[in-house]
C-alpha cells in the first residue's frame, strides 16, 4: 500500500502540453479510476505515476517521499497494459517468474510466490503451457499474475479489459475487484473509458478532460452531483 500525491504535475511532449497541472491525492489502499475521452491524457498520467515518463514540472510523492526520477521498480509499482506482452517462447510459469529471477530470490521462494498468484487467479493448471495455448482472458490473467508476484505497493492498469469480449470483460472485472480485496487492499489506479467499469470498481473516480481534472469523487457523488454536463455525460447521470 502507498499513499500517492500529485502536486501541480505537468507533462509536455516538445511544445505540446498534455498534462496541464494535476493535483490529486490517492489514499493508501484506494481504488482510483481515471476516466475521460480518448486523448485526454489518462495513459500519460498513469505513465508519470509509474515512472515510465519523467514529469516536466511538479511533484510526485509516494508515502510523503518525492519519487520524481525513480524507476518503476524503485517505486514499488506494477503495471498491466491492454496488450498483455507475454514472452511467447516462455511457459506461463517462466513468464510469471521472470521478474523475480532478476531479483535473485531462491528457487523455492519464487515457486511459492508464483504458485500463490496462479492460485489466486485460477491459472494454476496452465503453468506449463505457452501463451499461444491460452485464451485471451487467460493470457490477461498471466499478465496480472506477473505483476502480483512482485508484490507491488501500487498496481496500475491501463484499459486492461479492452481487448476482451464482453463476457470475459465482466468476469475479469469481478476478479480485479476481488484482487483488490485479496491483496490487502493494495493501492490501485485503473484507467478506462468504460463507465460501467468505472462505476463498479472505483472507490473514487477522477474525470479527466484535456489534461486537467474536471471532477473527483465517489461514483455516487459524480452520478448525483456532477459539476458539469461533461461529467454528467461521462458518468451517465440524468442531468
Ligand atoms: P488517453 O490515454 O487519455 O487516450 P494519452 O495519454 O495516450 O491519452 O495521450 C494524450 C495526448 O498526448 C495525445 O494527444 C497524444 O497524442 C499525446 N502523446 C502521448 N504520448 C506521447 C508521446 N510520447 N509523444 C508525443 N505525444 C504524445
Ligand atoms: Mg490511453
Amino acid at each position: 500500500m502507498a499513499n500517492i500525491q500529485l502536486k501541480d504535475v505537468r507533462k509536455s511532449f516538445g511544445t505540446v502540453k498534455v498534462i496541464k497541472g494535476v493535483d490529486l491525492e490517492i489514499k493508501s489502499g484506494e481504488f482510483m479510476v481515471f476516466v475521460g475521452p480518448s486523448g485526454c491524457g489518462k495513459s500519460t498520467l498513469l505513465r508519470l505515476v509509474a515512472g515510465l515518463e519523467d514529469i516536466t514540472s511538479g511533484q510526485l510523492l509516494f508515502d510523503g517521499e518525492v519519487v520524481n526520477g525513480l524507476t518503476p521498480s524503485k517505486r514499488g509499482i506494477a503495471m498491466v497494459f491492454q496488450s498483455y506482452a507475454l514472452y511467447p517462447h516462455m511457459t506461463v510459469y517462466d513468464n510469471m517468474a521472470f521478474g523475480l529471477t532478476l531479483e535473485k530470490g531462491s528457487k523455492e521462494q519464487i515457486r511459492e510466490r508464483v504458485t500463490k498468484a496462479a492460485d489466486l487467479l485460477q491459472i494454476g493448471q496452465y503453468l506449463d503451457r505457452l501463451p499461444k495455448q491460452l485464451s485471451g482472458g487467460q493470457r490477461q490473467r498471466v499478465a496480472i499474475g506477473r505483476a502480483i508476484v512482485r508484490d507491488p505497493k501500487v498496481f496500475l492498469f491501463d484499459e486492461p479489459l479492452s481487448n476482451l469480449d464482453a463476457a470475459l470483460r465482466v468476469a475479469t472485472r469481478i476478479e480485479i475487484a476481488k484482487l483488490h480485496e485479496d491483496m490487502n487492499s493494495v493501492t490501485m489506479i485503473y484507467v478506462t473509458h468504460d463507465q460501467v467499469e468505472a462505476m463498479t470498481l472505483a472507490d473514487r473516480i477522477c474525470v479527466l478532460r484535456d489534461g486537467v481534472i474536471e471532477q473527483v469523487g465517489t461514483p455516487m457523488e459524480l452520478y448525483e452531483t456532477p459539476d458539469s454536463l461533461f461529467v454528467a455525460g461521462f458518468i451517465g447521470s440524468p442531468k
